[in-house]
């Protein structure tokens, strides 16, 4: 079961426009995406090239999308997985899919004519936690050792130009050979969005929905105190369900408000006061 690692695409369709209220990160992300965009440059100059960057943040505050935009930004190919995909039973399984995905990734790129590849491992904790923290701690310590050996053979003359964006919510959980110089030296910090922040996110996701003319997002986006993108974006298709079980064609203000205490009751969210 060593065929199929990760969700493979092409360029994703997903830009920056796509994310509200992380202009902080989109920026710093930007920064070293130019990396890969200034390769020659880079070489030239004898600059060691960025391999890994590491997303930290909360759930649902759009470390995918960025990652996805990252890609689309850059024109590279796209492959997403997760450290869950990495655990197995069988010694060496994880290492080998490890292997595998760097490979799949210099294919992909090369078949689809491009110069670059970006692989996204969620939850990178899980694969990459403090070596000898686990139980099954031998089988882990490979999987991780062939992730750093993956990236220690990333060159800035390479052929296809990789860059590895990791997510995880637990930094501090990450064995400190991951966050080395030449791996994940960059840490860009994806955190939930704050009012003005909400507000961007839920222009994002009314963009395509028919609202009444007493919808006030301001009021909604100073309600949805401690939302997260994914939080704000079920909000949204929430309001609009709740309109259409009224037999209504717009989605109303009240719509959206029952909305939002449906999410809260669904999601246990913490809400302090707002700030
Ligand atoms: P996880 O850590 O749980 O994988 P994540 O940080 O990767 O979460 P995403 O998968 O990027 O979060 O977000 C899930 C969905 O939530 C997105 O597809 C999008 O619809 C919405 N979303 C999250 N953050 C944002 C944002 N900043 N702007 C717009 N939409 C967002």
């Amino acid at each position: 079961r060593t065929n199929s690692i990760g969700t493979l695409v092409r360029v994703p369709q997903e830009d920056f426009s796509s994310i509200g209220g992380q202009n902080t990160a989109i920026s710093e992300l930007k920064e070293a995406l130019d990396f890969i965009l200034d390769s020659d440059k880079i070489e030239k100059m004898g600059i060691r090239p960025l391999k890994g960057l590491l997303l930290t943040g909360p759930p649902g505050t759009g470390k995918t999308l960025l990652a996805k935009a990252a890609a689309n930004y850059t024109d590279s190919v796209f492959i997403a997985t997760s450290g869950s995909e990495f655990i197995e039973v069988y010694a060496g399984v994880g290492a080998q899919r490890v292997r595998k995905l760097f490979q799949s990734a210099r294919d992909k790129a090369k078949a689809e004519k491009k110069r670059s590849a970006i692989i996204f491992i969620d939850e990178i904790d899980i694969l990459g936690a403090k070596r000898g923290t686990h139980e099954s701690h031998m089988e882990y310590d490979q999987t991780l050792n062939q992730l750093l050996v993956e990236m220690d053979g990333i060159n800035v003359n390479d052929e296809v130009k990789i860059l590895v964006l990791a997510a995880t919510n637990r930094p501090d959980m990450l064995d400190p050979a991951l966050l080395r110089p030449g791996r994940f030296d960059r840490q860009v910090r994806v955190d939930l969005p704050d009012k003005d922040g909400r507000l961007q996110i839920l222009k994002i996701h009314v963009k395509n929905k028919p609202l009444a003319e007493d919808v006030d997002l301001e009021a909604i986006a100073r309600e949805t105190f401690g939302f997260s993108g994914a939080h704000l974006e079920s909000l949204t298709n929430e309001a609009a369900i709740i309109a259409m079980r009224n037999n209504s064609d717009k989605i109303t203000q009240k719509d959206f408000l029952q909305a939002i205490d449906k999410v809260i009751m669904g999601e246990k969210i913490d809400r302090k006061p707002t700030p």
